[in-house]
């Protein structure tokens, strides 16, 4: 038998990490021992009064039965008070707030709202290959805005062809970024606004990261800059703030007819999030503060070591005000590929290549900090043992 793939799917980009997931599924065949600094998923647990609320909620027969597709009200207004004490932004649960099945459902179904097939979408590169994913599955052409360290990884919206604007539908942002590690300013999204208005461009900001940062910073969110509400939403979730990554549960908050037309596509693809995820959810929106802060305090000692370990080298490592990810160049005469396979092999550490998130990844690499302290020293021992001499 033969199925014919339909044409979206034939479509959709090659998984660029199989090469480097082959090369280190052969390391742990051959029995060696791999570190690594690949996958952006917290490695610490979910706060105790989250499983708490669960196992409560669980025992709950109410909580059975099929959930509305947009979320719980109850859920939705949680959310919407977490916005008014975090940003001080006003949000109608009601209208303005729809429950996803974690940010990453939402952001690849927005596509399906609004792009028909041969329309162009304005999507961050590198960036996360959801956004591009979604829209190649609704037939649509992304059109990729290349991200540079020399403009802080912000698009240069002015350098965007006039006929391409014109010709936009959407566009997606992610700040605080991954895979670079970049944050944006109030003034960055106020020109995004601006650019949005003019073009008449929907604006998708994923806020997956606002959570996770440093140093007393504290990142803005899309909808606090004025007009924003008028022409876009943002996408988040509590996987990376309360590490209940494989949870999924998250929201899209902003522009009413916007969050309208996704939670009626979603009435049609699911039926929600189970009631008892909701509750837990709650839960840590409504918990303390310092499961946050504790888990950041993590991350940042982790950043620390690994970068003032690697450093110490002679490597040009910056140390990121926000997310879990160290992004850098690599160094010189090597390509991403060659020299992720290089540190795989000579020091049994799994670091990403750039151009697994774009074209103009190429030349960078990207480690997390989602592995404990002891393990990243060992990995800075081991690059230092074993490497040889790279320049930067
Ligand atoms: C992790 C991540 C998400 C999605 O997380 P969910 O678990 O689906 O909420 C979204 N955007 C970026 C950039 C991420 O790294």
């Amino acid at each position: 038998m033969r199925f014919e793939q339909a044409q979206r799917v034939k479509n959709l980009p090659p998984y660029l990490f199989a090469r480097i997931e082959r090369l280190i599924e052969e390391k742990k065949a051959a029995g060696i021992d791999i570190i690594s600094l690949g996958i952006g998923d917290p490695d610490q647990p979910t706060p105790d009064h989250i499983i708490e609320e669960l196992i409560k909620e669980a025992r709950n027969p109410a909580n059975h039965q099929y959930p509305s597709s947009v979320g719980m009200l109850s859920y939705r207004q949680t959310v919407a008070n977490w916005y008014a004490g975090r940003f001080g932004v006003q949000l109608d649960p009601k209208t303005e707030v729809v429950t996803l099945i974690g940010s990453k459902e939402g952001i690849a179904h927005i596509s399906w709202c609004y792009l028909n097939p041969g329309d162009t979408v304005l999507v961050p590169d590198p960036g996360y290959p959801v956004y591009a994913g979604g829209a190649i599955l609704a037939g649509a052409e992304p059109y990729y805005m290349p991200l540079k360290a020399e403009r802080g990884y912000l698009p240069d919206l002015a350098t965007i062809p006039t006929e391409v604007a014109r010709r936009a539908k959407m566009m997606f942002i992610n700040y605080p970024n991954n895979p670079t590690g970049a944050v944006a300013s109030e003034s960055f999204f106020a020109e995004v606004v601006a650019f949005a208005r003019e073009f008449n461009v929907l604006v998708c900001h994923d806020a997956a990261y606002s959570e996770v940062a440093f140093d007393g910073y504290r990142p803005p969110s899309f909808l606090q800059v004025p007009g924003a509400r008028e022409v876009g939403i943002e996408f988040s979730s509590v996987s990376k703030p309360f590490n209940m990554t494989g949870w999924r549960i998250g929201w899209a908050a902003g522009c009413a007819e916007v969050i309208e037309a996704l939670g009626r596509l979603k009435s049609n693809l699911d039926s929600g999030q189970f009631q008892a995820i909701q509750y837990a959810a709650m839960a840590g929106l409504n918990g303390p503060r310092e499961v946050i802060d504790r888990v950041n305090a993590l991350y940042r000692e982790r950043r620390d070591i690994l970068v003032d370990g690697l450093n110490s080298l002679g490597w040009k490592l910056e140390k990121p005000k926000a997310t879990f990810y160290v992004w850098a160049p690599v160094p010189a005469g090597h390509t991403s590929e060659s020299f992720t396979e290089l540190v795989l092999e000579k020091a049994g550490v799994v670091i990403t290549p750039g151009t697994g998130y774009g074209a103009n990844g190429a030349g960078y690499f990207r480690m997390s900090l989602t592995v404990d302290t002891a393990r990243l020293k060992e990995a800075v021992e081991r690059i230092k043992k074993n490497l040889g001499p790279v320049r930067f």
